[in-house]
């Protein structure tokens, strides 16, 4: 399988803290990759550098075997060389937040068709018509014309995830996408995203639901303090921790 996703020794700092302190992973089309690990481990900045919201210090990220070009700061630290390329690699991923992001002001299927029509150039009726085709898919073509604030957490949910399918992306990231969902609400959100899984999307889940995790990934990243401390197929990973902070994180977590 080709490779969709390559990080190769990534690290960011804030000042003096370092967030992330030298991680390589690689997805390969069709691999779901879940990171798990403590609140303030890293998760969020390693995606974020991913997609190019942080600005890594130094390391590479590739997608779809492409080189994100950055070249050195004076004052060190790096900086993306060519701006048409950032937002093109960035129109490859599809992010989907823990807090939807949906714009408020637009209805749902504009929210939709909003990139496609003005980054991507397609048609309003093509992107009118593959948005709703997205809308049914995960389940709530009946909300096209609604306004997000009308919207369960779970349904705005699925219309962020249809918004970013609707991109056509080469690999989906997700930041705990269900973490500020009700109870409730968290299982038809898992649904979506575990039919994704079955469809072959390249996909890296940033969650705290262990079971999705355990049950959909092919791999599992564990981070502490900026390091992949264990990361593996999930079913050995689950049964047999190897270090301390696992071990501890496992019973404070499942
Ligand atoms: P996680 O998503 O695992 O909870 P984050 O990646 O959000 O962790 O944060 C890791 C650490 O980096 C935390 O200590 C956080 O406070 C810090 N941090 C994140 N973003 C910034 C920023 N923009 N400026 C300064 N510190 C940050
Ligand atoms: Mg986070």
């Amino acid at each position: 399988m080709k490779v969709a996703l390559e990080i190769r020794n990534l690290k960011k700092s804030f000042g003096d803290l370092k967030v992330i302190r030298d991680i390589s992973l690689t997805a390969k089309q069709g691999d779901v990759i879940s990171i798990i690990g403590s609140s303030g481990s890293g998760k969020s900045t390693l995606l974020r550098c991913i997609n190019l919201l942080e600005i890594p210090d130094s390391g590479q990220v590739y997608v779809s075997g492409e080189l994100l070009k950055m070249k050195e700061k004076k004052e060190g630290g790096l900086v993306p060389e060519d701006q048409n390329q950032v937002d093109r690699i960035r129109s490859k991923l599809g992010m989907v937040f823990q807090d939807f992001n949906l714009w408020s002001h637009m209805t749902i299927l504009e929210n939709i068709v909003e990139a496609p029509i003005h980054v991507q150039k397609i048609a309003e009726n093509e992107a009118k018509e593959n948005g709703m085709r997205l809308l049914s898919k995960v389940g709530i073509s009946e909300k096209a014309n609604e306004y997000p604030s009308r919207l369960s957490g779970g349904q705005q949910q699925r219309a962020a995830i249809a918004r970013a399918l609707a991109m056509n992306p080469d690999v989906m990231l997700f930041d705990e996408p269900t973490s500020s969902l009700d109870p409730e609400l968290v299982g038809e959100v898992l649904k979506v995203m575990r039919a994704l899984a079955e469809e072959g999307r390249t996909m890296i889940v940033v969650t705290h639901e262990m079971g999705f995790a355990r049950e959909v990934s092919s791999n599992v990243i564990f981070l502490d303090e900026g390091n992949i401390v264990e990361q593996g197929e999930p079913n050995k990973l689950f049964t047999s921790p190897q270090s301390q902070r696992f071990k501890a994180f496992l019973s404070a977590n499942l």
